[in-house]
């Protein structure tokens, strides 16, 4: 039997996420109250400044840019707090906010423009050169590309707030938060390579109010310091849009913001700032655990770690636990879910160590075998979900739609797990193609299509390999060599890695290595078998 979450269901407005945030009665923090700190520009954001140059820019987009209701606009830039202000400007003009990955190479930047047909680019000086070249093979034009932070030192790119306008006769777009669309994002699913995710107003606005609304412990929403370095780009740390961003907006918490992961930089502003709440993924809890730099801070106004993102260990858990003396929830979630799913209510995250938590408000979960029959509490199933969370589509393909969402509206997740008798989630594999690399997804699909152009390459599969040492999968290439290439060359393979290496960005890189095979074992439809691979890879390792 499906079963619903233990919580209260929720009443979900019907509003947009701009006048969920921002015309509202409820709000139990003053206009001045510090939303934002930028760590990397010490700067800081109130509620009112976040609201105020959103609304500007908004106006910019729409008097400046002739801004239309559902155009896209791509962000390709590292963590910064105008990103806020630009995404929330964006969306009140009536635009879809499109994240991308700053560590793109520019064909990668280049194919996901086009496919998001984004009409505007937001970016940042370090990102520049990527993102010219990348519009320029896109077909956008320059004067659709904007940076926030520092100004284009050459002068060619104008600043975002370059656009401001503050005429009262401009007026918000109107939009229907059920199906307007807030955000587009790209996610691999089950199978093949990226494709958009379709994400209404209305389940971003679900979803803030699913993850803020359950019993969080003793959290003080206005008084806690929190941090977030996880990148906005990536649906959780989007979530740092909707975790580092939204939840702060809406609940008035003041959320600390790094341009990028730095260790000595992550205790130092911990130490400063009395940071209690931080949002890590499990490599990142690695590094706490272990790395000698985190003796020389003072970490002690730690409360709260929250993991998520991928599989947390039991280990890590008790590592953490012993070195900081700082107890650690994990929480479960995926870009079609807007992301979160479940997470460890707060005074429990020790009596249900493993568990990825319980189900957040207003969703329903089933487990499925391979027959398509539901398995009872206790047996492990692939995790259907339901909920006003639950995505909108794969932007422009119904095909991958249907095949993920069945017509009852469950989405089937790929991952695969079982409940407890209290409804405790745990996650024990993943039966999508899906790798994940530090938390950010890396779609075999996509390694494969680049590999096979290689020369030397017949034919190739890309698993991932776990690395438990490093908290982390590893993607590993298995590939035929073409004729007159020779399959046990240590050579050809470092050739190999390298090619790949200048045409994608650094987190696909075959951090599992190559090995050559003499046949990609497939089943009778062709499909790779995948799972073969990953079991020969473990034995690999197991003999190392
Ligand atoms: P993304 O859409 O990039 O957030 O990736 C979502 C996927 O990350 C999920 O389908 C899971 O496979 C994995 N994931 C997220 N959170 C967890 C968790 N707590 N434990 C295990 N896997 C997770």
């Amino acid at each position: 039997m499906p079963f619903d979450s233990a919580y209260p269901p929720l009443s979900i407005p019907d509003v947009d996420l701009f006048s969920f945030l921002f015309d509202r009665n409820d709000r139990e923090f003053p206009d001045d109250h510090v939303i934002l700190v930028d760590v990397t520009t010490r700067t800081q954001h109130t509620y009112r400044h976040i609201c105020e140059t959103a609304e500007k820019f908004g106006k910019g987009l729409k008097s400046h840019w002739n801004w239309q209701k559902g155009d896209v606009m791509a962000i390709f830039s590292p963590n910064s707090a105008e990103i806020a202000s630009a995404t929330f400007g964006t969306q009140w003009a009536g635009g879809v906010v499109c994240p991308f990955n700053n560590q793109y190479t520019t064909t990668e930047l280049a194919s996901q423009l086009k496919s998001s047909q984004s009409k505007g680019l937001l970016t940042h000086v370090t990102c520049l050169q990527v993102a010219r070249e990348a519009a320029r093979l896109a077909g956008l034009p320059w004067s659709r590309i904007i940076v926030v932070g520092e100004q284009d030192p050459e002068g060619r790119c104008r600043h975002y707030s370059s656009l401001f306008d503050d005429s009262t006769a401009i007026k918000k777009a109107s939009i229907d938060p059920e199906n307007d669309l807030s955000f587009l994002v790209y996610s691999s699913g089950t199978t093949g390579l990226p494709k958009g995710v379709m994400l209404s107003h209305k389940n971003i606005v679900a979803n803030v109010l699913q993850v803020t609304i359950p019993d969080l412990g003793n959290v003080n929403w206005q008084r806690d310091q929190y941090l977030g370095f996880l990148p906005m780009y990536h649906i959780y740390g989007e979530f740092c849009i909707a975790v580092s961003v939204l939840a702060p907006v809406y609940r008035g918490l003041t959320m600390h913001i790094m341009q990028k992961f730095d260790l000595d930089c992550l205790c130092q502003v911990i130490q400063e700032s009395k940071i209690a709440i931080v949002y890590v993924v499990p490599p990142v809890v690695l590094l706490l655990a272990k790395h000698p730099v985190v003796d020389k801070y003072d970490l002690s106004s730690l409360r709260m770690l929250h993991s998520s993102a991928a599989p947390l260990t039991d280990d890590l858990v008790g590592m953490i636990h012993k070195r900081l003396k700082v107890p650690i929830k994990q929480g479960y979630g995926m870009s079609e879910a807007s992301p979160g799913i479940a997470g460890q209510p707060w005074n429990d995250w020790n009596k249900t160590i493993g568990s990825a938590g319980t189900l957040a408000p207003s969703m329903s979960m089933k487990l499925v075998n391979n027959a398509g029959t539901e398995v009872p509490i206790g047996e492990e199933g692939e995790i259907w979900i339901k909920g006003p969370n639950i995505f909108k589509g794969y932007f422009q393909n119904p095909e991958a739609t249907a095949e993920a969402v069945d017509a009852d509206g469950w989405y089937r997740t790929g991952d695969i797990g079982y409940v407890d008798k209290n409804h405790n989630i745990y996650i024990t594999d993943r039966v999508k193609e899906l790798i994940k690399y530090n938390g950010f997804q890396v779609a075999p699909a996509q390694l494969e299509g680049i590999l096979l152009a290689h020369p030397a390459v017949n034919d190739v599969a890309v698993v991932g390999l776990s690395s438990p040492a490093k908290a982390t999968e590893l993607p590993r290439a298995y590939i035929v060599p073409a004729q007159g290439f020779k399959g046990d060359d240590e050579k050809l393979a470092r050739e190999i890695s390298d090619w790949l290496d200048r045409r994608v960005a650094p987190y696909k890189r075959l951090r599992g290595g190559i090995k050559f095979i003499e046949v990609i074992p497939k089943s009778a439809a062709g499909k790779v078998l995948r799972r073969l691979l990953v079991e020969q890879a473990k034995k690999e390792e197991s003999q190392t």
